[in-house]
């Protein structure tokens, strides 16, 4: 079920939220309710790099362009789901970033037209393997564990992306503290770029990637994201 959230009242919604819907007067508590991942992507894609602090800090080059990777959509949770804790891993990491949901099927678009194919703005989780990371000398194994791709609370679709607080906080303690400003590639290139290479449908989710102050996490751990407008995504690390 879809709803329209308004304070702490939920109206469910009737249709298709990507074209044709109408909010009902059918109403729920968020407390009554558990919240699921805000939409049913085909395909999350990932930036990496995309603000020079976190470059810096992790000792890469600024890219060129933007350096494009893929989440499946099996490592999709939502708000206050478990992040399991791989076997494989000693290094779990939070990352996190604004994203936004594609509207509508979108091909070879212009950078003018751009935000015309974007339903809403949420907050992302781009949960990493850092010590799997470099291993393989490419991004999946790292990236694509179920659980790994926390998305959430809800999608925010009447908000200017351009200029927002994002922050990261473990266990309360603040970690991350950026604006997207400072994105290097903003959404409307990033919307351009990715939709000359495939075809992005209703429903897919970017992750427009993570400022400095990336750190690892612990079973236990509570991880936040909150971004300015946009929301709170909260989760919480567990043993496998
Ligand atoms: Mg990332």
């Amino acid at each position: 079920m879809y709803g329209n959230v308004e304070g702490n009242t939920v109206y469910e919604i009737e249709g298709d939220i990507y074209e044709n819907y109408s909010v009902t007067k059918k109403d729920y508590r968020l407390e009554e309710i558990k919240i699921l991942p805000p939409c049913n992507p085909s395909k999350i894609i990932a930036i990496g790099l995309n603000y020079r602090d976190h470059a810096e800090e992790v000792k890469k080059k600024l890219p060129q362009e933007p350096m494009l990777f893929l989440k499946p959509d099996t490592s999709i949770i939502g708000h206050e789901d478990p992040i399991i804790y791989p076997r494989s891993s000693q290094r779990v990491d939070y990352e996190a970033e604004l994203a936004f949901v594609i509207k509508r099927k979108a091909k070879n678009i212009d950078k003018d037209e751009a935000l015309d194919a974007v339903l809403g703005y949420t907050c992302f989780n781009d949960v990493t393997a850092r010590d799997i990371q470099s291993r393989p000398g490419q991004f999946t194994r790292s990236k694509a564990f179920d659980t790994f791709a926390a998305v959430g609370p809800f999608i925010v679709t009447d908000i200017d992306p351009g200029n927002l607080d994002i922050k990261s906080f473990l266990n309360g303690e603040l970690k991350q503290s950026s604006n997207t400003k400072h994105l290097i590639f903003n959404i409307p290139y990033l919307v351009s770029f990715i939709s000359e290479v495939m075809t992005l449908l209703p429903g897919d989710i970017i992750a427009t990637g993570t400022p400095s102050g990336i750190g690892p996490m612990s079973v236990g751990d509570r991880i936040e994201v909150v971004i300015e407008g946009v929301g709170t995504l909260r989760n919480y690390v567990k043993a496998e």
